[in-house]
């Protein structure tokens, strides 16, 4: 596509028209540096708009329970099967342990997620078994804000306990969960699935968990898992799913809808041979994730204002570029990843609030504490 057509498609972006998807992606076929500098500087010029200039963070930690699943996603090097080395499930004393170590670092997020293990039921039932792990934290910690289970962790408990999405939504939720993080999103694109997570729920599945959690009152965040075997179309659909899912909350007056989209690069160092051989590659192409992430800001920015990089996949230094390129955030302080890192990405397990505030201010631009729905909190400080 001429220079010319993509400053017609990056000025109808700028006076605030939805771009189409045929535009995205001949936004995300452009090599030319001049052409990737207007993408980028649209991107950053949007953000500003949708925005603002001030880049957020959140001190939260991150909690995986367990990485025993009976699924094999070609992309994970988390997941263990039950007795394998390596494999652990902790007990309701060590989640307690690592909640009270994020409250007493001024945390106000636990993100809690895990692999899928069928033999984790209370009394035969697993929903019983994940209202228990709400439980164990919210009992002792009502302030903190749950950020819990993902659309395919609420499509396993309602297969194995034979309930409705809407009914799982609903226990977790009066339980205590207070937002739904979008991971498992993957590319929302079957043929993708069938390749890189061939046992997880598909796109449908997925779009209509999310809506039904919008519907019931449950806020969720999205992602995409991006750099591997996806085409830019297949990209740009993902995109565009998301942009019509939130329109639907808009329109349908959901009394929530999604808070942020993250792009999720792919890490390949540990994982599985074969996606790792097809890909070619161990770490994500910075420049690749750039342009992604600039087109996704000038394509969702309308509908969903916060965007944000991740740390851990990119490094603290390609986050901070990420803010460049449309990002507005620069996520949480995390305490302890584990699912990436174990994938080999470089970028550690943790930040301390001090290390997202300098990186925000290299910019200099101002940085502000938030909530997981991004309302504003005052300034705090987290170790690691
Ligand atoms: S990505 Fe999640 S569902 Fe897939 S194998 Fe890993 S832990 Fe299991």
């Amino acid at each position: 596509m001429k220079t010319q057509t993509v400053d017609a498609i990056l000025n109808r972006a700028l006076t605030g028209t939805d771009i189409s998807p045929e535009e995205g992606v001949a936004l995300l076929k452009q090599t030319e540096p001049a052409a990737i500098a207007a993408i980028r500087q649209t991107a950053d010029e949007l953000r500003r708009r949708q925005a603002g200039e001030t880049v957020t963070y959140i001190i939260n930690r991150n909690i995986n329970f367990t990485n025993i699943c009976e699924q094999h996603c070609s992309f994970c090097a988390f997941r263990r099967d039950d007795a394998e080395e390596g494999a652990f499930w902790l007990d309701a004393g060590k989640i307690l342990e690592k909640a009270t170590d994020a409250v007493r670092q001024d945390a106000t997020e636990i993100c809690m997620q895990g692999g899928l293990n069928p033999q984790a039921k209370v009394a035969g039932s697993s929903l019983s078994f994940y209202l228990q792990l709400v439980k164990i934290i919210k009992d002792e910690f009502p302030q903190l804000h749950l950020h819990a289970f993902s659309p395919q962790e609420v499509q396993f408990i309602a297969r194995e306990d034979g309930l409705s999405y809407a009914d799982v939504i609903v226990a977790l939720r009066d339980a205590g969960v207070g937002s739904m993080p979008g991971t498992a999103a993957e590319v929302l694109e079957d043929r993708v699935r069938r390749i890189i997570c061939p046992e997880k729920l598909d796109s449908n599945t997925w779009l209509e968990i999310v809506e039904t959690a919008h519907r019931l009152g449950l806020p969720t965040t999205s992602t995409m898992l991006c750099g591997h075997i996806e085409t830019p179309e297949e990209q740009i659909s993902h995109l565009e799913k998301l942009r019509l899912l939130q329109q639907t909350a808009i329109d349908r007056q959901y009394p929530v809808r999604i808070s942020e989209f993250i792009l999720l690069p792919f890490v390949g160092e540990m994982a599985p041979a074969p996606l790792r051989r097809r890909v070619g590659r161990d770490q994500p192409l910075l420049a690749d994730t750039l342009l992604l992430t600039a087109v996704s800001r000038i394509f969702l920015g309308n509908w969903i204002a916060n965007h944000q990089p991740s740390w851990v996949k990119l490094g603290l230094a390609g986050a901070t570029e990420a803010l460049k390129w449309g990002c507005n955030d620069i996520g949480g302080t995390l305490m302890e990843e584990h699912i990436t890192t174990m994938a080999g990405a470089q970028g550690g397990s943790c930040q301390t609030a001090e290390a997202l505030q300098a990186a925000i201010h290299s910019l200099g631009r101002p940085d502000r504490q938030r909530d997981t729905l991004y309302r504003p909190l005052s300034v705090l400080s987290a170790g690691c």
